[in-house]
């Protein structure tokens, strides 16, 4: 729309010039004296010298000034005519040259925007995938951390000189049920207490004459066997494992984290290679249109 704006007027003045050259006219000397009829076809570029075709198909040239003023101010009005449509000419086609250049200046920043962000996009893809690399590395040193404290804990039970390996320390310890006396503290219920028989003569055959029962969970003895669990040394290869369970932890949800902003970062890399893609095309089109 722009350019039919600018250019009614430049080519209204170029239209009245190709009608008026058109035009056949009486021509008339400075004095007076001489008249032709001709069409102008040609103005000088000093303007000082025009040419004439006339009816015999003849041209002509003639000094502007041995002509009348009118004819004059006639030639003068053509030369306006033919200047302004030159100028006209030159003015479409510096606009065009701009409109041209603006545009191939925009597709080509185009194109360069892009491939920057392709860049960028490849660098966060890059560094996410170093960053995966590295979070398996921990992972893997972990990994082997824990194998080697098991197998330092499988080598200290085997060695363990407490439980010889069996994990179990038996040890044994007074009674307390019977206050390490092997004897009930209820009476016996035979004698009820006297360790006699009923006739006071021998000793009572259930409790041997102690006056009650044994115990019955020492069996007598007063001591019992406890079995206790053997650390073998283990708690603290234990704390150390956990520890350790726990950083792998951490660094696997890390990873799926990592994991998750490398597939946005490549779906993202695959935007802009097809943006690129799409800006260099445009730009290729307007150097195609220009040739
Ligand atoms: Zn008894
Ligand atoms: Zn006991
Ligand atoms: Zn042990």
């Amino acid at each position: 729309m722009k350019k039919i704006v600018t250019f009614t007027v430049p080519l209204f003045f170029w239209f009245a010039f190709v009608v008026n050259a058109d035009e056949v006219r009486i021509w008339t000397s400075a004095n007076g004296k001489h008249k032709t009829e001709a069409k102008l076809v040609d103005i000088s570029k000093d303007g000082k010298t025009i040419t004439l075709l006339k009816a015999d198909n003849k041209e002509i040239d003639v000094a502007l000034e041995k002509l009348s003023k009118a004819d004059q101010a006639y030639v003068n009005k053509q030369q306006k005519g033919k200047d302004a449509k030159e100028e006209g000419e030159k003015e479409k086609k510096n606009v065009d040259q701009y409109w041209d250049e603006t545009r191939e200046r925009t597709a080509l920043a185009q194109v360069a925007r892009k491939e920057e962000h392709l860049e960028r996009a490849k660098q966060d893809v890059q560094s996410l995938q170093q960053r995966a690399l590295a979070l398996r590395e921990q992972g893997a040193a972990h990994t082997s951390q824990l194998k080697q404290l098991y197998a330092e804990k499988v080598e200290r039970i085997r060695n363990c000189r407490q439980c010889g390996g069996t994990r179990t320390i038996e040890t044994r310890e007074r009674c307390n049920d019977c206050n390490a006396t092997g004897r009930s503290t209820a009476n016996c219920g035979r004698c009820k207490g006297s360790g006699r028989t009923p006739d006071h003569k021998g000793v009572c055959s259930s409790c041997r004459g102690n006056g009650a029962d044994e115990c019955s969970l020492c069996r007598g003895t007063g001591t019992r066997t406890v079995t206790k669990h053997c650390d073998c040394g283990c708690t603290e290869i234990d704390l150390a494992g956990m520890r350790i369970q726990g950083e792998l932890q951490s660094v696997s949800n890390a990873l799926q984290m990592n994991q998750r902003a490398l597939q946005k970062a490549q779906s993202t890399l695959r935007r802009n290679q097809s943006e690129l893609q799409r800006a260099q095309n445009a730009s290729d089109q307007l150097n195609q249109g220009k040739k």
